[in-house]
């Protein structure tokens, strides 16, 4: 088996993610390739060829590939990808929107957020929101598939030594083009990869109260922040903090909860969080029923009390 990897990253570093997906190409066994697309990208290239496991590098080089635009990359990823058995991507934003194209192009079905390997071809993935497993076997020529990264334990960013080698650019698709983009700058953890999340829902009453109370709370912990979606919808905070079905899947050592009920939405994306801890001011509030530890209590005054004991 041939398995190629599409790397995520921002021409300067590898994403974190990447390690997953080879975790979990490992587990399919085979040869793993890491397919760079970027550009200026020969720094991607080196790091994704000291990650454990890695038994080749292409970078494709080109101004094409520079804003991830996923026309393009998709373009590279099906003329590429069509010489392999499997064609991994994370479950990230980028993967989602890459590699259903790549998988048209190459007139082959996808499976989507993999979260186990049963068989070369067999996969677990949930489905109802995570409330139930499907395990699912692919009947296609080549597998296409993105991989949830909290499933799968990310191999080493370093011990391999493969070789990196040019690949062609399949050039600019012409179906889109870069204009901007407007990047939050955060000092704190990236949210999928952060070990302690510190989250805010619409109990936090607004965007003002969110940073008032949360923030000293995140500040003390070394925590990234989210948010369910009606604190997200509300415009409490940018909706790059959602967490749940439709926004990020977090597994965290630990998770706090703050004024968030606990709707099976937001449990999809937190539930395989190691600890978690719900700070309601309703005991019966659903989020407790998977929470390790619960403080009922009003969180302006159950927090600011936590933050100073900490
Ligand atoms: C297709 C679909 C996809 C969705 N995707 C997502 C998703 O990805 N993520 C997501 O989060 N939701 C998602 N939702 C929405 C989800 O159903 C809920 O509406 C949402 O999660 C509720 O957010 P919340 O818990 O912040 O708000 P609420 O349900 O209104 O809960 C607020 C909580 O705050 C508590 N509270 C209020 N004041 C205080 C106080 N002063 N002190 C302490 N506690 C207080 C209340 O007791 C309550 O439990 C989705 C819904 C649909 C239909």
């Amino acid at each position: 088996m041939s398995i190629l990897v599409i790397a995520e990253h921002d021409n300067k570093a590898l994403n974190g993610a990447t390690l997953n997906v080879v975790a979990a190409a490992q587990k399919i066994g085979g040869d793993i390739t890491v397919l760079v697309a970027g550009s200026g990208a020969q720094a991607v290239a080196d790091q994704a060829a000291k990650v454990a496991g890695v038994s080749k590098v292409l970078l494709a080089d080109d101004a094409a590939y520079a804003n991830q635009l996923a026309e393009n990359v998709a373009k590279l990823v099906a003329s590429i990808g069509s010489g392999y058995s499997h064609i991994l991507a994370a479950s990230t934003t980028t993967g989602k929107n890459v590699l259903p194209r790549a998988a048209a192009l190459l007139d082959v079905s996808m499976i989507t957020d993999i979260i186990a390997v049963e068989g070369p071809k067999t996969f677990k993935r949930p489905i109802y929101a995570g409330n139930a497993i499907a395990t699912v076997e692919s009947g296609e020529s080549i597998v296409v598939a993105t991989v949830r990264g909290t499933a799968f334990d990310a191999v080493a960013a370093e011990g391999g030594s493969a070789a990196i080698e040019a690949a062609a650019s399949a050039g600019d698709a012409g179906i889109s083009k870069f204009v901007s983009e407007e990047i939050v700058k955060s000092e704190r953890p990236e949210l999928t990869a952060a070990r302690i999340v510190v989250s805010g829902g619409r109990g936090v009453g607004s965007g003002e109260n969110y940073h008032t109370v949360l923030d000293p709370l995140a500040d003390k912990l070394g925590a990234a922040q989210g948010a369910s979606r009606a604190a997200v919808d509300a415009g409490f905070v940018p909706n790059d903090m959602q967490v749940g079905q439709t926004g990020k899947i977090v597994a965290p050592d630990l998770y706090i909860a703050v004024g968030i009920s606990g709707a099976i939405q937001h449990l999809a994306g937190m539930k395989e969080s190691k600890v978690i801890v719900a700070i309601n001011k309703d005991e019966e509030a659903p989020i407790n029923s998977v929470a390790d530890y619960w403080l009922v209590g009003d969180l302006n005054t159950v927090v600011p009390e936590l933050v100073s004991k900490i």
